[in-house]
């Protein structure tokens, strides 16, 4: 049977052939209305243990891990593509509160759709291949949502990178960086992780004891081991809000001689934008093993926010990668 639909195309009528369309279910479907499709068979406890079996192994391989980025916003899953990348022996994993990655990056300025990216950040949809308009001085992404999707698949799909997300991460693992030194400086050694809902759920219920992720690098006492190079944390949550800027409030409080929680100036976004990329990686205080980036920056180091203009956000997750690559090639 030869069917025709018929469809407006640049205000002409156009009569298409349907018969001729092919996808990639043509072959299995043999009748007209989909009468003998179905699906291949299977129990319910096959799906709950195809589910579970996977997660409770990668909760169990990454118990330690060499990379702990927080929050998957736009900073930290640019980082974390740099990183997992490079270094395929590294055990990368991105821990995000939410259900979805993406963090403030699926839409742009006051909800809107274009993405404003200044040069030379434009150097990373090319790598990505990301489209976009260019603007001369700038480029634009049709939709914030562009970017995010596409790295969110191109860091997914790299093996040595494990996502937890509707994890939360509630505390910091905390040691001397010398054991028997009581003015040695702190180190990150680890997060502590709980799942989202529970972290919420906190004021109404007691003793919900959280889980928590290692960083390598440290001996079964707790202290660190020299012969090999420890893992560090990356913080990208974002601006101060009902989770973000956890790493950068949380260091300020444990460690208030060396670190002060300045918040955002007002919008300035040339001066954010730079300033955001200088102040990106190692923390600079008092407190080791951990790393920004992204708008997070903006709430430790008082940088001013910088308005929707998105490659700073690229860039910051790029250098603070680079950095520890860096670390991790001494
Ligand atoms: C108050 C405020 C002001 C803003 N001002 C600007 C601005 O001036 N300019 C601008 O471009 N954009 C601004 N934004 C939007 C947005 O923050 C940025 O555009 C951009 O998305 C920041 O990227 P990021 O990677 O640093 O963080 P985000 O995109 O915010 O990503 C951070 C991610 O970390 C996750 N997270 C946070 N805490 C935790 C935790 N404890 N455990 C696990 N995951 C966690 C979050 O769920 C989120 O997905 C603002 C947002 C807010 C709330």
């Amino acid at each position: 049977m030869s069917l025709t639909k018929t469809v407006l195309n640049n205000s002409s009528v156009l009569k298409v052939n349907t018969a001729n369309t092919r996808h990639c279910l043509t072959d299995v479907v043999k009748t007209e209305d989909w009468s003998d499709f179905h699906f291949t068979k299977i129990t319910e406890s096959t799906v709950s243990r195809a589910m579970t079996s996977r997660y409770f192994k990668d909760v169990y391989d990454y118990a330690i891990a060499d990379v702990i980025i927080v929050g998957a916003g736009s900073s930290g899953l640019s980082a974390a593509y740099v990183i997992a990348k490079a270094r395929p022996d590294l055990k990368v994993v991105i821990i995000e509160s939410s259900l979805a990655p993406g963090g403030g990056c699926w839409v742009s300025g006051m909800l809107y759709s274009a993405q404003v990216v200044r040069k030379p950040a434009h150097l990373f949809l090319d790598e990505l291949e990301v489209p976009y308009e260019d603007e001369g001085d700038y480029v634009v992404v049709k939709h914030a949502a562009l970017f995010t999707s596409t790295i969110t698949s191109k860091v997914l799909s790299l093996p040595n990178v494990k996502f937890f997300n509707a994890v939360t991460v509630e505390d910091l693992v905390t040691k001397p960086c010398e054991e028997n030194d009581k003015n040695s400086k702190l180190t990150v050694s680890g997060v502590v992780i709980n799942w989202t809902l529970v972290t919420m759920a906190h004021d109404t219920q007691s003793c919900m004891d959280p889980n928590v992720i290692e960083l390598s690098g440290y001996n079964e006492d707790g202290t660190r081991d020299y012969s090999k190079k420890h893992g560090v944390i990356l913080s990208a949550t974002g601006h101060d809000g009902p989770f973000g800027a956890f790493c950068a409030k949380r260091i300020a409080a444990l460690e208030p001689e060396t670190t002060e929680f300045k918040s955002m100036k007002g919008l300035d976004m040339n001066k954010s934008e730079d300033e955001v990329v200088k102040h990106a990686g190692s923390h600079k205080g008092g407190v080791d093993s951990i790393f920004f980036c992204g708008m997070e920056e903006a709430e430790i180091y008082g940088l001013s926010r910088m308005g929707p203009t998105f490659g700073a956000m690229f860039v910051s997750g790029i250098k603070a990668g680079e950095e520890i690559l860096k670390h991790f090639a001494k």
